[in-house]
């Protein structure tokens, strides 16, 4: 019986030595434990697990979700956040916009994708730009729902910068409203966390402007 899966495109020689780098030695013990199950789901599927193209995708899953899609599931991983002097005394808000949001939808395990726009107003002290992107980063590759990113990139920032001053938007494609279920592809989730001065309407119609919201 034909099994359309079964096809495979004839990578040659590059499968092979991926197929080596994937042996289960190359692999932790958590990694190996996430293989085993996520072997026996797609047994459970009907995929042929020996066909050449499937056989390295348990370890290629496993060493993924640990790896890269859920690093944010450690506290160890977490940013180092190192802050300056705000020794020229700036006192306007900071925003660092359109950050690349990459997570993972806790309900159905599939794509969340889209920007954060993150904003402070520094006190004492100013922090490296390019951590604003690392903290958004760091909870958005976990298991997560919008909404809870949205208060942990606000309280996490809140206690690391030293300043109640916060703002955090996140605007985000969810595919398990796009992919399955009532399958819309155009909408979007906005979430957001204005804390301190942000709750001023004022600062809040800046900050919005700004963002382009
Ligand atoms: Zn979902």
């Amino acid at each position: 019986m034909e099994k359309p899966y079964l096809h495979t495109n004839g990578h040659g020689g590059c499968g092979e030595t991926e197929a080596l780098t994937l042996s289960a030695a190359s692999l932790s013990e958590k990694e190996a434990q996430i293989a085993h199950h996520f072997a026996q789901i797609m047994a459970l599927l009907g995929l042929d697990l020996n066909d050449p193209s499937l056989q390295g995708t348990p370890a290629r899953v496993a060493k993924m979700y640990v790896r890269e899609l859920f690093v944010g599931l450690c506290p160890e991983n977490a940013p180092e956040i190192r802050l300056f002097p705000n020794t020229y005394g700036y006192n306007q808000m900071v925003i660092e916009k359109e950050i690349r949001v990459r997570s993972v939808c806790e309900h159905h395990f599939v794509p969340i994708i889209g920007v954060a726009h993150v904003a402070y107003i520094p006190r004492e002290y100013v922090v490296g730009l390019s951590k604003l992107n690392r903290v958004v980063d760091y909870f958005a590759r976990r298991p997560q729902v919008q909404e809870r990113m949205t208060i942990q990139i606000a309280d996490f920032l809140a206690e690391k910068l030293q300043t109640s001053d916060i703002a955090v938007v996140i605007d985000a494609k969810h595919y398990c409203v796009s992919m399955r279920g009532i399958q819309d592809e155009a909408s979007r989730t906005l979430t957001y966390a204005f804390r301190g001065a942000f709750q001023e309407k004022e600062v809040q119609d800046t900050f919005l402007r700004m963002v382009g919201l």
